[in-house]
């Protein structure tokens, strides 16, 4: 009797964790959910009387398997976070490398600025540089003033 009580509980956790895991939207809580079902499972084996098995289902899928997914599935986020962390915001100089000495840097200016066809604008810095162009999309979405702000307020 209470055999079939242990069973039936962990049988109820497998399922809950099979439900969990289709339902999480971040892999690795998913992830994580399998390891419960795996792992319930395993008990099961062990409620069943196949002590070989419960032990396989442990080492070969709760183990190996579940570390190979987790691994594999943190290598793919990180790409993601490590552009974010890389990126600055307008306007932001760059941050300085690792034991370079902190010195004055005068911000960058613009001298002169020309057209790019009829959707951007294209700057010469006073620091010689002139690379990269500036849509006049970008420029509505930065710019401080009132009429700019308004505008933003109204389309979003
Ligand atoms: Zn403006």
């Amino acid at each position: 009797m209470f055999h079939l009580i242990l069973f039936l509980f962990f049988g109820a956790i497998c399922v809950a964790g099979a439900v969990n895991l289709l339902v999480q939207s971040h892999p690795i809580n998913s992830a994580l959910s399998l390891i419960a079902v795996m792992a319930s499972l395993a008990v099961e084996y062990l409620l069943l009387g196949a002590e070989f098995l419960n032990a396989v289902q442990i080492i070969v899928y709760a183990g190996a398997v579940m570390v190979l997914f987790i691994i594999t599935i943190m290598l793919l986020n990180a790409g993601e976070e490590e552009r974010s962390k890389a990126g600055r915001r307008y306007g932001e100089a760059p941050k300085l490398a690792p034991g370079a000495l902190p010195m004055f840097k005068p911000a960058a200016k613009p001298i002169s600025a020309e057209g790019v066809g009829k959707y951007a604008i294209k700057f010469t810095w006073n620091d010689d540089h002139d690379l990269g162009i500036y849509s006049w999309k970008l420029l509505r979405e930065l710019c401080p003033c009132e009429e700019c702000k308004a505008a933003r307020a109204g389309t979003e």
